[in-house]
């Protein structure tokens, strides 16, 4: 039987700590929609306590060699490793990720960011020369990290790693939708022996996430999740002048060119975009295609659905789980039927046939005759559901590819190198995948216009959590 943390503390200054607010959030199953567990929601005076610690923390932090640092890095990798199989578990049981998927993805890219961040320290320099000009690298001081539940490890690791290879101190507020990964990853850091106060946790909602943006002394606030909580939290860090960094929604295209393989290509799109039952901020949710191969290609895209089974997430055989929860259950099947009534054909799948009540699963929808101006071209949905547009030239899907006010990632899916690079250096996007490459762990991972300001990830997600200083000496 696998471990889940109890949620009825937070980790502060090294210690397991009773909620100085009497505020509960009930644990829903999104398999079975019933509450299961209570979470014990952090106030102000909370995360006042946290970044108290974090402060008091910070100088002998600061003050640590990168060697030193890099050893809390190995004890973390190792205390990690151990944590594996729950890390899974705890992941599909609150937000309903397939199990293999929390198994091989989910869990396993915070282990690959604890690692590349390891990296990406050993090789970083603190100094550099411009001319007579020393420039030093500095610590900017305490973190503020807000997360959300959809790829727990990836975004808590993502921030954690980067502000600690800094030497920054910092304070945790994850997803109220994903507290067993966040307290368990507590519970990895208590077992690395950090110093008490560098990594503190502090669980709850919008309001202690309010709180930390807006407290005075916190120097960086980073926040992942969607574009109405990113704008909050940068209107409530305004007034301290703190640096703000989010990482918000996405729409992201995927073209496929005139000479691609169709198969392949809807292959690709499909698997990319089931992964995670749909619920990843990079995932290609718009699929542009060439007039011409049009009915092809929706061809091979209803036979690359159809492979995917939707079923109980803890089932070795399901690809698809449920939705996280009932707001995002209510939402998916909202925006399906505004595309069917705002006139778009559903290729296959549809709005769900059962209530909430017997657990939040949607159906793999695809929408094709879609308008760019339609909801589902412009509105991120973040569950399984694919619209298709058709293009006439590449310049035109171009064209639609950029008419968003998102620019996370792009996709584009072709034979020819030249054109697939053409294509790819004129997308709006952080992010371009060209065929079927993936991400990598130290890349710079981020996006253009609403989908967020700073980057995660290697070098340059370190480089969030420092203040440059230039000496000049006469
Ligand atoms: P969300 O915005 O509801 O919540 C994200 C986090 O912000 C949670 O911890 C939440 O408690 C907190 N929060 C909410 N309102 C707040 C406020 N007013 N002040 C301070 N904190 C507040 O998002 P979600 O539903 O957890 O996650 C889904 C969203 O995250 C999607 O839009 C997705 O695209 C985005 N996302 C982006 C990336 C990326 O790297 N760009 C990665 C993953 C998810």
């Amino acid at each position: 039987m696998k471990q889940l943390p109890s949620l009825d503390k937070h980790y502060i200054n090294g210690q397991w700590v009773s909620s100085q607010s009497t505020a509960t959030f009930d644990v829903v199953s999104p398999v079975t929609a019933q509450v299961v567990d209570q979470l014990s929601l952090g106030g102000s005076a909370d995360v006042d306590s946290a970044v108290d610690a974090a402060k008091n923390a910070f100088p002998l932090f600061a003050a640590t060699t990168q060697a030193q640092r890099v050893a809390m890095f190995d004890r973390l990798i190792d205390a990690y490793e151990d944590s594996l199989e729950d890390m899974a578990h705890a992941i599909t049981t609150e937000m309903g990720a397939p199990i293999t998927v929390s198994q091989q993805k989910q869990t396993m890219v915070g282990l690959g960011l604890l690692k590349s961040m390891r990296q990406t320290l050993m090789d970083f320099s603190t100094t550099e020369k411009i001319g007579d000009v020393l420039v030093q690298k500095l610590p900017i001081g305490v973190a503020g990290m807000i997360t959300p539940w959809n790829w727990p490890m990836n975004q808590v690791v993502c921030k954690v790693s980067a502000a600690l290879a800094a030497g920054c101190s910092m304070v945790l507020k994850p997803s109220e939708y994903a507290p067993y990964s966040a307290a368990l990853f507590a519970d990895i850091v208590d077992r690395a022996e950090l110093p008490p106060g560098v990594f503190n946790l502090v669980h709850g909602g919008a309001q202690a996430g309010e709180a930390l943006a807006s407290h005075r002394d916190v120097d960086v606030i980073s926040i992942t999740g969607s574009v109405r909580a990113g704008v909050a939290v940068a209107q409530a860090a305004a007034p301290t002048v703190k640096r703000v960094t989010q990482e918000l929604g996405g729409k992201s295209p995927f073209i496929v060119l005139p000479d691609a393989d169709l198969s392949a290509a809807a292959n690709s799109c499909v698997a990319r975009l089931m992964l995670n039952t749909g619920q990843s901020c990079n995932a290609p949710t718009r699929l542009i295609v060439p007039e011409q191969h049009k009915a092809e290609t929706l061809a091979a895209i209803k036979t690359a659905i159809s492979n995917y089974q939707v079923g109980d997430p803890f089932e070795q055989s399901t690809d698809i789980g449920p939705v996280v929860n009932k707001l995002q259950f209510d939402r998916v099947n909202a925006y399906i039927q505004t595309g069917i009534d705002e006139g778009a054909e559903v290729l296959c799948g549809g709005v769900s046939d059962h209530d909430a009540n017997d657990g939040f699963f949607v159906k793999p929808t695809c929408f094709y005759d879609v308008d760019e101006s339609m909801t589902v071209a412009q509105e991120e949905i973040f569950g399984p559901v694919l619209v298709v547009l058709s293009y006439s030239d590449i310049e035109h899907a171009i064209q639609i590819a950029n008419a968003s006010h998102f620019g996370l990632s792009a996709y584009v899916y072709g034979h020819n190198n030249d054109d697939t690079m053409h294509v790819a250096t004129k997308l709006e996007a952080g992010m371009v995948h060209v065929n079927d490459a993936i991400a990598t762990m130290d890349a710079p991972f981020g996006g253009f216009k609403q989908s967020g300001n700073g980057r995660e990830r290697g070098v340059f997600g370190l480089e969030e959590y420092l203040e440059v200083k230039s000496i000049y000496v006469g």
